[in-house]
């Protein structure tokens, strides 16, 4: 690594953690380093019509407004910043066709009914093929590749789930596939793995490139795309919704959606309330020797692991592990996040050298209480939509795909997710006060699940 490359570095690693949604830490990236140029796009300037508002330029707004326009709506998508400011241009980029852990199928229709829950479960097991289909559709330059998505065990207790995962996602079926230790072991590299869970249709890209795509989809099919927009109030006039853009000009539109995920500023509070925000470190390596690719993810998938706190890793086209997580204290945690998740990828992978960062950015996702997404009603002709929780990138594209169908014409029944009313979180500014009990609390469950599968494998 270059003087000049180190002391940037060091100089973006100690303002990371101050800073969770800042434009420094956006630009400090590899994404942002990689990805291709933002398609053209400006503020808006006076006052606009159009049927359809969508506020928000992140994988959902942008997969809402390209549908939609396909569908020959007049759509207008608003942005404060530019595409993929928020959680969309800061993820790890693993396209991840399901839900956190222990939300598969049957939970789905039972917290959601049958219907509507199969709807979603049928949304989301599609919705990795659709982020791929849609990229080779629309020529999305975005370093992708659709080579499966792993969830590697990390203690041999967790067989029973797996076999009971697979089990309900083969019977709607989806080509998931239940791993055996062998085989994880050869998938990941690493001995400390007793199984995996394995998606083929998951994979991984430059999530900032393929929303930049997305983006420039919609405007080629006809969305007016407007960035450096913050809406800052939103008033129903009449029969429509006026929207005051902070700084000047206005958006008047019959119907609006929010895709602002956590970071709105107020637009809706009890709409934002419902989420609660988490803030999660990533860090990309300088380029490895590639012969390490032959004994690490040799199948290039992408790979996250069954530890509460878990362990995410992947390969980049020029041979950079991205890895990152969370951490207890967001406070004063900038250079920790770095050797925090280098050290524990260097724990389970001891076949790879010390692991330097070259790059380290940050984001914040929103997460609903139960994990689920939202379609909440914010008042006549007005929504917000959640969708993230944290696995986002499948699920936000297929959702929006959805939304756009519905807002073009389609009925209810046909939602994969009912629409409801906010429901505020209690207290969600002392949401990461609560994380950081959680997070050491199950740390030390997943240290004590390692522990008794050592024991389990000397006898
Ligand atoms: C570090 C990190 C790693 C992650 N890793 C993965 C992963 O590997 N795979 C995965 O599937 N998911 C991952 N996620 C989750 C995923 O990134 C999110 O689910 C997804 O990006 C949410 O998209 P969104 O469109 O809902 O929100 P966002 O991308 O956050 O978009 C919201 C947008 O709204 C804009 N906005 C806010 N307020 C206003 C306003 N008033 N006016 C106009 N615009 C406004 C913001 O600027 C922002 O661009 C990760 C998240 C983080 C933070």
């Amino acid at each position: 690594m270059s003087a000049r490359t180190r002391g940037y570095t060091a100089n973006i690693f100690e303002k990371l953690a101050e800073a969770p949604s800042s434009t420094e830490t956006f630009e400090s990236s590899l994404w942002h380093a990689k990805a291709p140029a933002a398609p053209e796009t400006g503020p808006v300037e006076g006052d606009i019509e159009v049927d359809v508002a969508v506020v928000g330029g992140g994988f959902l707004g942008a997969s809402t407004a390209l549908h939609l326009a396909e569908s020959g709506v007049d759509v207008a998508l608003i942005e404060a910043d530019e595409a993929g400011f928020g959680a969309s241009g800061r993820n790890t980029g693993f396209v991840v066709p399901n839900l956190l852990t222990g939300l598969d199928p049957r939970v789905m229709k039972d917290t959601l009914g049958p219907d509507v829950g199969d709807r979603l479960c049928r949304m989301l097991g599609e919705a990795g093929e659709l982020v791929f289909d849609l990229i080779e559709k629309h020529g999305i330059e975005c370093q992708s590749s659709q080579s499966g998505w792993i969830q590697p065990l990390h203690s041999p207790e967790k067989r029973a789930w797996l076999e009971d995962r697979v089990a309900q996602w083969q019977a709607m079926g989806r080509p998931v596939k239940a791993l055996s230790r062998e085989e994880a072991i050869a998938e990941t590299g690493s001995e400390g793995y007793h199984g995996a869970f394995l998606d083929p249709t998951g994979g991984h890209l430059n999530p900032l490139a393929y929303v930049r795509g997305l983006t420039a989809a919609a405007i080629k099919n006809g969305a007016k795309v407007f960035s450096s927009s913050r809406v800052g109030e939103m008033t129903k006039d009449g029969k429509s919704w006026l929207l005051r853009i902070e700084g000047g000009g206005t958006v008047r539109a019959n119907r609006i959606l929010l895709t602002t995920n956590v970071s709105g500023q107020g637009l809706s509070k009890p709409a934002e309330g419902t989420q609660f925000p988490i803030t999660l470190f990533q860090v990309a390596t300088a380029p490895l020797d590639p012969e390490l690719r032959k004994s690490v993810l040799p199948n290039n998938r992408s790979s996250a692991d069954t530890r509460k706190d878990l362990i995410a890793f992947r390969w980049t086209p020029d041979n950079r592990i991205v890895t990152g997580g969370l951490l207890a204290s967001p406070f004063g945690s900038a250079e920790r996040a770095r050797s925090h998740h280098l050290n524990r990828l260097n724990e389970i992978l001891p076949q790879l050298p010390k692991l330097e960062a070259e790059y380290g950015w940050q984001g914040r996702l929103g997460a609903a209480r139960d994990f689920m997404p939202r379609l909440m009603d914010i008042g006549e002709g007005a929504w917000s939509a959640i969708a993230c929780n944290g696995r986002g990138m499948a699920m936000t594209t297929g959702l929006g795909k959805a939304l756009a169908r519905w807002l073009a014409g389609g009925s209810n029944e046909q939602l994969p997710i009912s629409i409801t009313k906010p429901d505020p979180v209690a207290l969600p500014s002392l949401a990461p006060l609560a994380f950081s009990v959680w997070l050491p609390l199950n740390r030390w469950k997943d240290k004590r699940d390692i522990v008794r599968a050592k024991r389990l494998q000397s006898r």
